[in-house]
């Protein structure tokens, strides 16, 4: 029996569903990756992901390559390419993991009807979460809209099931189609209509791995206390990895525990700690899944202050933003690093779209989209809820009338400017009195901290307090209306 793999977003070999189920029941297996050309001219995603996704490509071929097997991959409209691949190498079945993105679900549907259709056999299966939305309920099967609630029967599933991590299937090598299909290189960003990035993320599964160890012999150890630290190497940096699945939860959660469970340094606290932010990324997949409309709009429509209406003010306030220019520091040094990086530590990607929601009043959808076209790790269900959760439009939502306060934030995570002066070279010579709020600087410190403000640095757009009242006192009306 011959037939296709089909890599989505799980660009490894172990730990790989698909992979292993097809290396079990045929003689003969294609991997392939289709270019989804409609998406890519769309531009929803930017340049930095689309060079960590082809090297993670690039990675994937190389481990396939080296059990003989060639990555093939295609460009075009991804339901005719997968059809058409699938009737030219004459295979009886095509395989992938599931991916639980509205459009994908509906592009998935139909490939599957068709492939029906033509007499090709179809198999999903689960993947890029350890439990699928209907696998973790509520007493009488409703969607869990509160996290607490969700984390609590996430772990009573995982007691009762532990998810095995499956290894690199040892056939490979065997399964080697023939007549051998040829694929020539994979195409550069440039060919695919984007920029070649320098990244500051190494792509692939090996180099994933490779960070897990890292992680899970250091930061992990502090993890409770210093993940909140921007200036520090105190997360994980997987995103990009669990994003394009060059890294699998079940892995990285099964390495953390047994890290746990040999003893040694590392404490209960930390681990769990970092177990609940990966159960965030499974109740956010959830709610995706369970209401596919939060991809469009908010979850429900509650009572905080209206969006800035469109204009000029509103233009030039959302640039500033974007371009890190709002003289507030920490809000500069964040939008800065994701501008840099393609990656913002998550204490800071709260502040800032805090920072735009409330202070600026600008709707969360424009700082969504922005994030999804800057971020490597630009996901879905992660960004929509995230993003619905600091506007207070989400299932489980920061309350509305909770407004980060920058200058604090940034004293409390950031206390002596380290993160900030990394990203804000214009304020690399200011006092750590004053580096959370260099518009109270007098003219002489301006002097000696060789930053005018105003000029080499821009004075608040906003001031946060009034923005603050008035955050507050419009939402109030919206309650009486
Ligand atoms: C406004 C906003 C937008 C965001 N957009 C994205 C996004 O597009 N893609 C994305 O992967 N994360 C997003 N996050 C969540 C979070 O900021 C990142 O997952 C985290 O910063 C990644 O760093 P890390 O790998 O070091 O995380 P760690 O602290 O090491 O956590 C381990 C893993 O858990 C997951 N995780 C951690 N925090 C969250 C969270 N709050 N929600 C969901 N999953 C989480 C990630 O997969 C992460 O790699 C967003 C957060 C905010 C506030």
């Amino acid at each position: 029996m011959r037939g296709i793999v089909w890599y989505r977003r799980d660009l490894r070999i172990a730990d790989h569903p698909a992979l292993s189920a097809a290396c079990k029941g045929w003689s003969e297996v294609i991997p392939l990756f289709v270019f989804d050309e409609p998406l890519l001219h769309s531009h929803v995603f930017g340049s930095a992901c689309v060079n960590f996704m082809l090297g993670c490509l690039q990675d994937l071929a190389s481990s396939l390559s080296d059990r003989g097997l060639t990555l093939q991959w295609r460009r075009g409209e991804p339901v005719e390419e997968v059809l058409r691949a699938a009737r030219e190498w004459k295979v009886d079945a095509v395989y992938w993991n599931r991916d639980y993105e509205p459009r994908a679900i509906e592009r998935d549907r139909i490939i599957a009807q068709r492939l029906g259709q033509a007499g090709v056999v179809v198999r999903t299966f689960k993947d890029h979460v350890v439990f699928e939305a209907d696998e973790v309920r509520g007493a009488t099967g409703e969607p869990l809209q509160r996290y607490s609630a969700y984390r609590a029967r996430w772990w009573t599933k995982w007691h009762a099931t532990t998810p095995a991590v499956l290894p690199v299937p040892t056939a490979l090598a065997e399964k080697v189609a023939a007549p051998r299909p040829v694929s020539s290189h994979l195409p550069t960003a440039p060919e695919l209509g984007y920029d070649p990035v320098a990244l500051r993320f190494e792509p692939g599964e090996r180099n994933a791995l490779k960070r897990l160890r890292w992680f899970v012999q250091g930061p992990l150890h502090s993890y409770a206390t210093n993940r909140n630290l921007p200036a520090n190497d105190g997360c994980s940096q997987l995103s990009p990895h669990f994003r394009f699945g060059t890294l699998s939860p079940r892995k990285g959660i099964h390495t953390a525990l047994n890290a746990l469970a040999k003893g040694g340094r590392v404490s209960r606290p930390d681990v769990l700690t970092w177990v609940d932010e990966l159960i965030w990324r499974e109740f956010f997949h959830q709610v995706l899944a369970s209401f596919p409309h939060v991809a469009e709009g908010p979850f429900r429509n509650v009572a905080v202050a209206p969006s800035r209406e469109s204009g000029p003010v509103r233009d030039s306030l959302f640039q500033a933003w974007c371009h890190g220019q709002t003289g507030y520091p920490i809000v500069d040094a964040g939008i800065r690093q994701l501008n840099q990086t393609g990656w913002m530590h998550n204490r800071v990607r709260m502040v800032v779209a805090s920072f735009l929601i409330k202070d600026l009043r600008i709707d969360w959808q424009s700082g969504e989209r922005y994030f999804m076209q800057h971020l490597i790790d630009a996901d879905v269900a992660a960004n929509n809820g995230n993003w619905q959760w600091c506007a207070s439009t989400g299932t489980d939502a920061m309350r509305g009338y909770r407004i980060f306060n920058p200058a604090l934030q940034s004293k409390k995570f950031d206390p002596d400017g380290a993160y900030i002066r990394r990203y804000v070279p214009e304020l690399a010579h200011v006092s750590a009195k004053h580096i959370h709020e260099p518009h109270l600087m007098t003219a002489d410190e301006q002097e000696r901290a060789r930053c005018r403000i105003g000029d080499d640095y821009p004075l608040p757009v906003v001031d946060h307090q009034h923005a603050r009242q008035e955050y507050l006192n419009l939402g109030k009306q919206e309650v009486m209306r």
